[in-house]
């Protein structure tokens, strides 16, 4: 069964070509052009036609579109991946804070999208799937169940902590952690302030997993904003 995308997004050009891009993928597409729009799609949904995800853009005709997260995240926990113009990290965290799953900035290749589309369907939408119990990317695989990290087969060494860290990153790979969600899960609420702590342990992760740390392959940076682990290679 396909999987149902509203697409809010103002600019008539780019709507009709991720449109395009997307319903080629076999996505089942509805669009909308302003808040009102979207919000009348979301309202009148026939039983059992519910969307499964939302791309949404934030600068639209009349409003913004983290009115309608803020609004949607009172009773749904749709994926929404936000595509915005806007650079600003501040912004960003408020966004995943809010609930986002992801979010693009323009201009983004659409590959990108559909990566991320990927990710947060199999993260949110379909909770029925087992979770990611064993990762694999490139050389680097992870199980969660046996806590056996290896790097083309050979097993690698891990602290606890370093663990901790590599093990949240694998239940969300593929998508964008914030600082503070990693340094609450991982250290407690006491300690979401020391952002040294994180940049210590990955730099030892990197160490350990990369082939060279200072270009990553594996644990990405996400600059300001948090990190993430890179999608999971299809086939594993
Ligand atoms: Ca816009």
């Amino acid at each position: 069964m396909s999987r149902r995308i509203l697409l809010v997004e103002d600019d008539r050009l780019l709507r009709s070509s991720l449109f395009e891009a997307l319903s080629v993928e076999g996505y089942e597409l509805k669009t909308a052009a302003s808040l009102a729009d979207a919000r009348a799609q979301l309202k009148h949904v026939t039983p059992g036609m519910a969307m499964d995800l939302i791309v949404l853009d934030l600068g639209l005709p009349d409003g913004d579109g983290q009115s309608l997260l803020t609004d949607l995240r009172r009773s749904s926990s749709v994926p929404v991946i936000v595509i915005s113009a806007r650079q600003a990290e501040g912004q960003k965290i408020q966004l995943l804070d809010q609930g986002a799953d992801d979010y693009l900035v323009k201009p983004f290749g659409i590959g990108e999208l559909l990566a991320r589309i990927r990710v947060a369907l199999r993260h949110r939408g379909h909770a029925a799937e087992p979770a990611l119990l064993n990762y694999q990317h490139g050389p680097l695989q992870v199980n969660l169940k046996t806590r056996r990290v290896q790097l083309a087969e050979i097993e690698v060494r891990l602290t606890p902590t370093e663990y901790a860290l590599l093990a949240r990153l694998v239940r969300q790979a593929g998508q964008v952690v914030t600082h503070r969600q990693l340094l609450l899960d991982v250290w407690g609420a006491e300690h979401t302030d020391q952002t040294h702590y994180l940049r210590l342990y990955m730099g030892q992760l990197r160490a350990k997993l990369e082939a060279d740390s200072t270009d990553p392959q594996h644990l990405l940076t996400e600059p300001g904003v948090g990190y993430r682990l890179a999608e999971p290679d299809a086939d594993a």
